[in-house]
């Protein structure tokens, strides 16, 4: 029985984790000690922690006890054969090479088939796969239709691949420096948005008569079905496990980090159909990784993710999944709070350049916003910006890039609606007294990767306080 929009958990609880209720006086204190970076600030500090979604599931009881069943042989542990026969039966793929994480797959795939002056197509970069690419001689090109970039065109397949770009880009280079399409389902840093089964099938066609590979990143992929069966007519009656199976079915292989969509806190892999690619992955994986049969990974974690995969294509699972995120930007809209649309598969963005509007975007808006979120309520967000862009090597200066956005990313099955409406009023209340927050300046920059460990303190705020505008109470939807 569906009572809302927004379907019930199709699960219950069965252990329970306690979560801190601190005081403002107390999280004033640790944003202070953490630099009001959230990156920065304790776990054991968080109220609601939509940090990431990456590893931070809450696993069945049928996947913990699996944990139990781990087989830790060295070789040939028979969890690895489990793990192999449901990424057969479920992705379609006739080789799997486990990994510790996503960026080990990455790592793999990208030394395997990179040559210096290669150009690797993809719809948008994520930050370790383009890192991979680049490590190993390869120029990145962004295939991506232009309306991903921007932050309120509301298109249902905002991650498509632009044919024409892909075509043009290999008119210009010739196939034959071209060593993969790599095609992320869903795009993360597009907010998460999906790509259409259409679009899959057309990127394959081009390719396959070129000899082009084409590689997905399939770290979202459940997340990328359920969005073709409820928004791609042709799909609709197709259950999410035949979606994903023929999703699959247009590549010649995939890197996945089962810390997304295989519902595991640790673990991924790589696959692929070609034979010879596989005999030189599995040579290769033993530098990086372990042998070809655990990659990094203890018995019982591939036992975890073989269960977790299963579990991951279940509809009620991925609606409740989905809903979640829908439930959060409906709230947050009705209010007149500004987010990014269309809403994607893992989280719900808010436009932190709109949201502070008097705050230049040199004194950090979306830092600035994610500290004050944590303050008014305990709730962990993170900043991407420009403190996440970095700067530009040759000139020194900072990047400034079009989005500030703040990242509210939603574990799978850890928080309920009613976290939720906290998480929606804290920042509904934020925004009613937006012109109260000021500024912040940086005072710590690190060399690299600066978002992580980067520290800030507050400045006074410029503008004499305007009213306010009123924002509406929400009501309950
Ligand atoms: C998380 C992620 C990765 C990297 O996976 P890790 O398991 O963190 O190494 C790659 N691609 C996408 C789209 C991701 O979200």
């Amino acid at each position: 029985m569906q009572t809302t929009n927004y379907p019930a958990e199709p699960y219950k609880i069965k252990v329970v984790e306690p979560i801190a209720m601190t005081t403002r006086q107390q999280r004033a204190q640790y944003l202070r000690d953490a630099g009001y970076n959230t990156f920065l600030i304790n776990s054991e500090q968080c109220y609601i922690d939509l940090l990431t979604d990456s590893g931070t599931t809450a696993m069945s009881d049928k996947q913990w006890a699996g944990m139990m069943l781990g087989d830790e042989a060295y070789a040939g542990s028979k969890n690895f054969l489990h793990l192999q026969a449901t990424v057969r039966e479920y992705y379609g793929f006739k080789h799997i090479i486990p990994t510790h994480q996503g960026r080990g797959a990455e790592n793999l795939l990208s030394r395997l088939c990179i040559k210096p002056g290669d150009v690797v197509p993809g719809n948008m970069y994520f930050t370790t796969t383009r890192a991979h690419q680049e490590l190993n001689g390869a120029k990145f090109v962004d295939i991506i239709i232009d309306e991903a970039h921007d932050s309120q065109a509301d298109v249902p397949f905002k991650g498509n691949v632009d044919l024409e770009k892909l075509q043009k880009l290999i008119d210009e280079v010739g196939p034959e420096r071209i060593p993969y399409v790599c095609v992320a389902v869903t795009v993360n840093l597009a907010g998460g948005q999906p790509v259409s089964m259409e679009n899959l099938r057309a990127v394959h066609a081009l390719c396959a008569p070129l000899g082009i590979k084409v590689m997905f990143d399939a770290t979202r992929c459940v997340e990328n079905a359920y969005f073709i069966k409820t928004r791609e007519p042709s799909c609709a009656d197709k259950s999410i496990r035949e979606i994903l199976k023929e999703m699959m079915s247009y590549a010649d292989g995939c890197t996945m980090s089962g810390k997304k969509d295989c519902l595991v806190n640790i673990g991924g892999f790589l696959c692929m159909n070609d034979d010879k690619l596989y005999q030189r992955a599995s040579e290769l994986v033993v530098l990086f990784e372990g042998m070809p049969s655990y990659g990094g990974l203890a018995g019982r974690d591939m036992e975890a993710m073989a269960r977790g995969i299963k579990e991951s294509v279940d509809f009620h699972y991925i609606e409740h999944r989905i809903a979640q995120c829908r439930y959060l930007a409906d709230r947050l809209e009705a209010a007149g709070v500004p987010i990014v649309r269309p809403v994607g598969g893992h989280a719900v963005f808010l436009d932190a350049r709109a949201f502070l509007d008097h705050i230049p975007q040199d004194e950090f808006p979306a830092q600035t916003l994610a500290a004050q979120l944590y303050l008014e309520s305990g709730v962990r967000s993170m900043e991407r910006g420009i403190v996440s862009a970095g700067r530009n090597k040759e000139t020194g200066d900072h990047h400034r890039p079009k989005l500030e956005l703040v990242r509210l990313t939603i574990p799978r099955r850890v928080y309920t609606y009613a976290h939720l409406d906290v998480v929606a009023q804290s920042c509904i209340n934020l925004y009613a007294r937006r012109r109260e927050i000021g500024g912040m300046k940086m005072v710590y920059e690190p060399a690299f990767l600066r978002f992580f460990t980067a520290r800030f303190e507050p400045l006074p705020v410029k503008t004499p306080a305007a009213p306010a505008e009123r924002v509406t109470e929400l009501e309950t939807a």
